[in-house]
């Protein structure tokens, strides 16, 4: 049970790797619930996040060294905890100062420009920093029944709440990764949700459309707006074959060198039968004979060539 959990939440984070391209160290956002228990309960969050988040699986096959270099793979880099200034202040209303000790040691703060004097709610906190809508894009983006504006998971968050309404609304952002306790002490991270299904799917057909013939769009670091632009990429590796193609010669003028020597041999030898070498072999006779006979040798050399090239 636990290792087929394991499996499709190995899937999943691949999805959230390749599609939504997450990069390490995943930034986890943790809302003051999920936070006031794993405090109370001891619970190693970091530890559990790791076995369920899989950094070290989904992102081991990149090559870059310092994704496989087994140190940075260590959960403390690359798994990061937040606690937003607004769920901070939730905690500094608890006077618990065990509690807020254990935050400022295990979680980094993160900047979400409320009024640390009138904190949002967790929900409307953590849903305002994930939920990133560019004013540009206001005209395009997507209202749902709530004329809620949806926009990206800009920052690559992942979501820890236990808050069942944030949930809800996260669940329409495409690539927000949610964490939540089961039964108080077992850490789930939720299926994948439609709306990010539907954005994967459609990413992945774009692949299709914008060329799979071409190898460099299988799964490596482009965004689709890049490969729209496929007019740049193509250009880049005609020079790189060019250059290939020049680097040819140098095995051609080996073998050149090595086909010189049996030709040389095979010259002398066709040679030594026909003219040069013949020519020679009379001349040394002749010079033993008679070395004053130079017009009887040009005479004879006459009539050989006639000999040879008849
Ligand atoms: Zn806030």
């Amino acid at each position: 049970m636990r290792q087929k959990r394991s499996k499709s939440y190995k899937k999943q984070m691949l999805v959230y790797k390749n599609t939504f391209k997450f990069r390490l160290p995943y930034q986890i956002i943790c809302d003051e619930h999920i936070i006031e228990e794993t405090y109370t309960k001891r619970y190693n969050l970091l530890n559990n996040l790791n076995k369920i988040l899989q950094p070290n699986i989904i992102h081991a096959s990149n090559g870059s060294k310092q994704e496989t270099d087994e140190a940075s793979l260590n959960p403390k880099k690359t798994l990061k905890l937040f606690v937003t200034q607004c769920s901070m202040q939730h905690i500094y209303e608890t006077k618990n100062e065990d509690l807020i000790e254990f935050v400022k040691y295990n979680f980094e703060r993160r900047r979400c420009n409320h009024d640390y004097k009138d904190p949002k709610t967790s929900e409307d906190c953590i849903f305002s920093i994930t939920n990133v809508t560019g004013k540009k894009d206001e005209n395009e983006v997507i209202k749902n029944i709530n004329n809620m504006v949806i926009g990206t998971n800009k920052h690559k968050y992942i979501i820890c709440t236990q808050d069942i309404n944030l949930r809800r609304k996260l669940r329409r952002v495409p690539g927000v990764p949610i964490v939540h306790f089961m039964n108080s002490n077992v850490l789930l991270l939720e299926p994948i949700s439609d709306t990010s299904k539907q954005y994967s799917e459609n990413f992945e057909s774009q692949k299709l459309t914008h060329g799979l013939n071409d190898s460099k769009n299988a799964g490596f670091k482009r965004s689709v707006e890049q490969m729209n632009n496929s007019a740049a990429p193509t250009e880049t590796p005609l020079p790189v074959i060019k250059k290939k193609s020049t680097n040819n010669p140098n095995p051609l003028s080996v073998k050149k060198k090595v086909a010189k020597v049996p030709v040389h041999e095979k010259n002398e030898e066709t040679k030594s039968e026909s003219t040069e070498p013949a020519k020679k072999k009379r001349k040394r006779v002749r010079s033993k004979k008679n070395s004053s006979a130079t017009s009887e040798d040009k005479e004879d050399d006459k009539t050989l060539k006639a000999d040879t090239s008849a």
